[in-house]
């Protein structure tokens, strides 16, 4: 089975984020960046697969500018085989991403695509379910769970009220939640070797793949700073100002 991953290079989730002074969106300059959470989810239970025998190759892929790289290299200290770095300076939206990589999944013969449920940068949730679509493959979408099962692969999914179990034949598309794994700190000397795993560069625009953006972003803004609570002396004064000042009752 080959195992295509795909990983983001998002700011860094311990980054307090700011807008922009122009308000065009987030600032990214001179701020920590690194592998999208769900992505690293994702790529330790690729090589948990591999190293349980069900998996041959595992290849990460990363679309975005030449900084993805160190994105790569976490992934291959980690334990991936090969990395692909598709490089664009556009900003890419969830479509684009899914185009890109559906193009990848078919040169490389991939068998399973992972990637993670979300982006913690846009919070699209969208790029799995679009690639899925777009190859006509079978989705398990916020998977808790995944084995590997005659013909195909079992996959748990976290949703709202419970835990749905699927079976899926091949190739599929596969998002990560939360509670997939814990992944692993690469060790000093897997990060050494890493420098020595293949990463190969593609052109993003060279995969003819229109990757030209279909929403135009109006304004970004931060939420409105929490004002601080009331401490409220008995139930009596709670209702009152409940009904009398907040008006909720
Ligand atoms: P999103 O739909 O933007 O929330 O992203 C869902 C998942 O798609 C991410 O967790 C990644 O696995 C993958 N993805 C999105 N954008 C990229 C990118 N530029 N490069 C690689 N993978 C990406």
């Amino acid at each position: 089975m080959k195992i295509l991953v795909a990983a983001k290079r998002v700011v860094d989730y311990n980054v307090k984020v700011r807008v922009r002074s122009d308000h065009s969106g987030v600032e990214t300059a001179n701020v920590k960046m690194s592998m999208n959470p769900f992505d690293e989810i994702a790529v330790e239970e690729a090589i948990r697969f591999k190293e349980a025998g069900h998996g041959d190759e595992v290849v990460v892929a990363s679309i975005g500018p030449r900084q993805c790289e160190e994105v790569l290299r976490t992934a291959l200290a980690m334990g991936a085989d090969r990395g692909v770095l598709v490089r664009s300076d556009a900003a890419l939206e969830p479509l684009a991403v899914a185009r890109l990589l559906g193009v990848l999944a078919e040169r490389e013969k991939s068998d399973l695509i992972l990637l993670g449920k979300q982006a913690i940068d846009d919070d699209a949730n969208q790029t799995g379910q679009m690639l899925a679509a777009l190859l006509g493959w079978a989705q398990g979408t916020f998977a808790c769970r995944l084995e590997a099962v005659q013909d195909g692969l079992r996959v748990t999914r976290e949703i709202d009220g419970g835990l749905e179990t699927l079976f899926m034949p091949l190739p599929a598309v596969v998002t990560a939640d939360l509670r997939l794994n814990e992944p692993r700190y690469p060790k000093l000397p897997n990060i050494m070797k890493a420098k020595k795993k293949p990463l190969e560069t593609l052109d993003g625009d060279s995969l003819g793949v229109d990757i030209s953006p279909r929403l135009h972003t109006l304004r970004v803004s931060a939420p409105e700073p929490r004002k601080g609570g009331v401490r409220v002396t008995d139930v009596a004064e709670l209702v009152d100002r409940l009904r009398n000042e907040a008006k909720v009752l």
